[in-house]
Parts: structure tokens; sequence; C-alpha cells
């Protein structure tokens, strides 16, 4: 497969490069080396996200050439989908890829339906961004400290710093040869974790405040509402990472993070939507259970949404943790 998505790319001109809304390290950096490399190869490029890039990845080189915005009349001859399990993880994109002949998905989520025309999909690559390394070696391009920048940093998010159980052989091999090519792990690192608005740390101090334990306690629950980031004056963006600590307590098994969404309007009363993250300590197949309520993900990482009340939310969450093994005191 590999062999033939080459050639479409170099049969081609035009290129939408996109990834998922709400991009985190490894949406962004996956699409800023993909896009980079075609535009090394000489091809017209339009890297798109729908969503604002969050302050800690503003840093990355060229970070600032991903465009918000798609023209209705632009031509494209293909379509590179990155890092989205399906294809409504796009957002408002997904139906600009109805008028694209060629769709190409290119995914790590065991979870992916499989969309497009051509598939890229290695669940056992740690993320996107390794897979599209493995495709840029086999480019008629060098890697330059841009395209390696974006690589190390999609792969060093996705694996939790080299700590979640994705974390393989080639997340080490690939992140030492970014850093041959001029990346500087130090200053990435300062950027993505070493510096925080104060609004984050009272977020962060919000959301433990939130914690609720099922009685078996093998189960976490934390709840960020829209009152809690007005009150802190912070961002959707600045919620990312939080939902860790949630998965650290001792017995916890699955961690759970409610996350209420702006609204549209399109709620129906009573109920406001909401984004659930899922964690587990890897004994739990998280990415079924968010199947379960039409989302996805990992076997450790996965997320749905939902437009429910909190209470009916949190009381669905906390009935999960019945199926869960044992009793266990987390104090
Ligand atoms: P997070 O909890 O950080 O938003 O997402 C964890 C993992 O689950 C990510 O790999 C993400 O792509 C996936 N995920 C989160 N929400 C959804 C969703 O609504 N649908 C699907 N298919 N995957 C999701
Ligand atoms: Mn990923």
């Amino acid at each position: 497969m590999i062999q033939t998505i080459i050639e479409q790319l170099e049969r081609h001109r035009r290129f939408l490069v996109a990834s998922h809304a709400h991009p985190d390290g490894d949406a962004i950096g996956s699409l800023l080396a993909m896009g980079l490399a075609l535009k090394a190869m000489g091809k017209e490029v339009l890297m798109y996200n729908e969503s604002p890039i969050p302050a800690v990845y503003r840093f990355l080189p060229l970070v600032h050439t991903i465009r918000h915005k798609i023209d209705p009349a632009a031509d494209f001859d293909a379509a590179i989908v990155l890092d989205c399990g399906d294809v409504e993880r796009l957002g408002t994109a997904t139906a600009d890829l109805e008028r694209i002949q060629l769709v190409i998905n290119i995914d790590h989520h065991v979870t992916n339906t499989g969309f497009g025309h051509l598939q890229l999909i290695d669940h056992d690559a740690c993320a996107t961004a390794e897979i599209v390394h493995r495709l840029i070696e086999k480019l008629p391009v060098a890697i330059d400290v841009a395209m390696a920048t974006a690589i190390y940093t999609g792969i060093l998010t996705d694996t939790g710093s080299f700590r979640f159980s994705n974390t393989n052989q080639s997340a080490f091999a690939i992140c030492a040869k970014m850093i041959g090519q001029g990346t500087n792990a130090y200053e990435v690192a300062q950027h993505v974790y070493g510096t925080y608005s104060l609004g984050r740390i009272k977020l962060l101090n919000l959301a433990l405040d939130s914690l609720e334990i099922s009685p078996n306690g093998r189960l976490s629950v934390m709840t960020l509402t829209r009152r809690m980031l007005r009150e802190t004056r912070t961002h959707d963006e600045d919620i990312d990472g939080i939902i860790n600590y949630a998965r650290r307590i001792q017995c916890v098994k699955v961690a759970a993070l409610i996350h209420e969404q702006s609204s549209n309007g399109s709620a129906s009363k009573g109920r406001r939507h909401f984004h659930v993250s899922l964690r587990s300590d890897g004994s739990v197949d998280v990415a079924q259970i968010a199947t379960q309520f039409g989302g996805g993900g990992h076997a450790s990482a996965a997320g749905f949404s939902a437009e429910s009340s909190l209470a009916e939310l949190k009381a669905e969450l906390m009935r999960l943790a019945e199926g869960i093994a044992d009793k266990c005191d987390p104090n």
C-alpha cells in the first residue's frame, strides 16, 4: 500500500493535508511534516486544521502556515487525512472531501473506520507521525529541521514522553534520528511541558477538586465545565494532560474526564454537550467502551462525545466500574 500511495503523491500536484479538530501534538506534528515534505517535492499544498493551534505548539517551525479555512472554490487532486479514526474528526472539512477524487487515510487508531480510497493504517505505530516518517523516508526529500521537529513532537506527545504503552522501538529510533537532523529536544520539552499559564494551574486545581472515585476504587471521574474555564480564563487546549492525574491514582483502572463543550445552542433542554476522555492502566480496553458510546481511540486512550445532563453522564460512567475487577482502597 505504501508504494501505491507514493506513486499517487508523485503523480498529483495539488494536495489538501488535514488532521483532526482540537489537535494534539501528533495531529499538528504529522500535518506539518507531511505538508512540508510535499512542498519540498514542489507540490501545491494546503495544510489545514479546523481549530486554532494550541499555544504550546506555536513554537513549531512553519506552524503559522497551517490554515483554518478551505476555499470552497479550491481544487485539489488529493487529500491526505491524518490521525483521524473516523472522517468526522476533521470537523467541517469532512464535507470538502466529497469533491476530492482521492482521499488518503493515514492513521494509527485501532478503531479506524477505513474511510477514504487508500489507507495506510498501522495500529502498532506509536503515533501517526511514525507512519508519516516512514512515508517521507521513501519520498525524494531530505528531512529538514522543521519536518524533524514536527515528527519528534508528534511522537513525544503521543507516547506521553515515552511512558505510555504505545512507546515502541521506533519511537526512540526515529526521535534519535530527528535530533540528528537538528531538533533540539530540550527546547521542544520546554515549549510543550515547561511553561503553563497561572490559569492552567488554577484549572488543574478545580479538576483535582472535582475528582470522584467509584465505590470499588477502580474508576475515577473528573469534570470540567465551561464555568470553570471561564473562571480561570483558560481554553479547551489547557485541559490537555489533566486526565493523567485521574489515571495515576492507585487502584484506578479507568479514568474519565468529562469536558463540557462550548454550546452551539443545539442541545435540547436540560442536556449539554460533553466530550469524555478515557484512559486505562492497560488492563481495560477503553477503545471498546468509547465505541459503545459512538467514539473511538486506542486500547488505553479513547474518547467520545455525548449530549446529556451532567448527572446522567456521570452515573453512566460510574456504572462502568461495576464491570471492572474487585474492590480496592485507593487511599
Ligand atoms: P482524547 O481523550 O485525548 O481526546 O483522545 C484520546 C484518543 O481517543 C485519541 O487518540 C483520539 O483520537 C481518540 N478520540 C477521542 N475522542 C474521540 C471521538 O469522539 N471519536 C473517535 N473516533 N476517537 C476519539
Ligand atoms: Mn495520534
